[in-house]
């Protein structure tokens, strides 16, 4: 029996187990696959206030020991479910069943995909969601990144130092990322721009080999002959487990307010799957501190 259950180990998450082990409660954190949730893939972090520099790995690795060494429990464990039981919550997951007086949602997102023929085929073979992770394997090659966000930039910007040209393809002409990001990149000199195109296949049987881009304005298509493709266009929540319990938007974000209450009595949500405008380190932390807490007001 816990006092509060959470539903992920990232930084909304993990930081709700903070503030729930430092307020006296038994917290149980569940995590489908590895702790640290999306930052962990971020090379650099330079916008958390107080953090100078800091890799998101290291970053994600002091918060989970943090929560730990206060006293957390963290289960590798899917959860499918949550019951109200009177009281309680019963928490379903792919080995185990768990009680608790509250429960926190912080799943975060996942990567959206393209949605293009032979993407998931081509998965390991040529396409990646993850420039820190895999860019190493394409090493001296030809790539391309996709997306106008801080990830695609910041993506680009790590795979110019380990390929031999980088094509940034995005489908406006402008960027949504941080124009520090974009200025480094732009002082890169094996960069290629390509605005205001978008991909519209994937070539190659075994790996991908070529791309072909269209231009939105013109509707010329060109054929870019590429060995690696990051796809870096945002996330997509996947709340579809808990739909019975909590109130998800047209998108799938968990509906709760700055407060961090779903409709659910004791059910509290945090982080990027909670329907909000920014999406954020700084706002993931300062979510988990807030579910947290509202979980302990609740159960008292
Ligand atoms: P994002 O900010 O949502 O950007 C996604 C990009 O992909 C946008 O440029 C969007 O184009 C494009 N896009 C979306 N759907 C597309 C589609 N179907 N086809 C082609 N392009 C598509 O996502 P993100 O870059 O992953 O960042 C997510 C959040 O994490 C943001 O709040 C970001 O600031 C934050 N983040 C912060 C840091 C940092 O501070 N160091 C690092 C990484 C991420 P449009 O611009 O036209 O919509």
């Amino acid at each position: 029996m816990y006092d509060i259950i959470i539903i992920g180990a990232g930084t909304a998450g993990l930081s709700a187990a903070i503030y729930g082990v430092r307020a006296g409660k038994k917290v149980l954190v569940l995590e489908a696959a590895v702790y640290g949730g999306q930052i962990i893939n971020t090379p650099e972090i330079e916008n958390y206030p107080g953090i100078k520099h800091i890799s998101g790995y290291e970053f994600a690795t002091n918060l989970y020991e943090q929560a730990r060494d206060l006293g957390a429990d963290v289960k590798y464990e899917k959860a499918l479910s949550i019951e109200t039981q009177e009281e309680n919550k019963l928490v379903k997951t792919d080995s185990n069943e768990y009680v608790a007086k509250a429960v926190i949602l912080a799943t975060g997102a996942k990567n959206r995909p393209l949605g293009l023929e032979k993407e998931q085929e081509l998965i390991g073979r040529g396409i990646s969601y993850c420039a820190t992770c895999d860019g190493g394997f394409y090493r001296g090659k030809v790539v391309a990144v996709n997306g106008g966000g801080n990830t695609a930039l910041e993506d680009a910007i790590f795979l110019t130092s380990y390929c031999s040209k980088v094509y940034v393809i995005h489908r406006r002409d402008s960027f949504r990322g941080e124009e520090k990001l974009l200025e480094t990149l732009k002082r890169k000199d094996n960069v290629e721009f390509v605005l205001s195109s978008v991909i519209t296949k994937l070539n190659g049987t075994d790996k991908l080999e070529s791309i072909i881009v269209e231009n939105k304005d013109t509707k010329e298509t060109r054929e870019i002959e590429i060995s690696g493709l990051f796809i870096a266009i945002g996330q997509m929540p996947e709340n579809k487990d808990f739909a019975d319990v909590v109130n998800l938007d047209e998108k799938g974000y968990i509906v709760g307010e700055e407060d961090c209450k779903t409709n659910e009595l004791g059910v509290f949500v945090a982080g990027d799957t909670r329907t909000k405008a920014i999406r954020q380190l700084a706002t993931a932390a300062s979510d988990g501190a807030i579910a947290a807490l509202a979980a302990c007001e609740y159960i008292g």
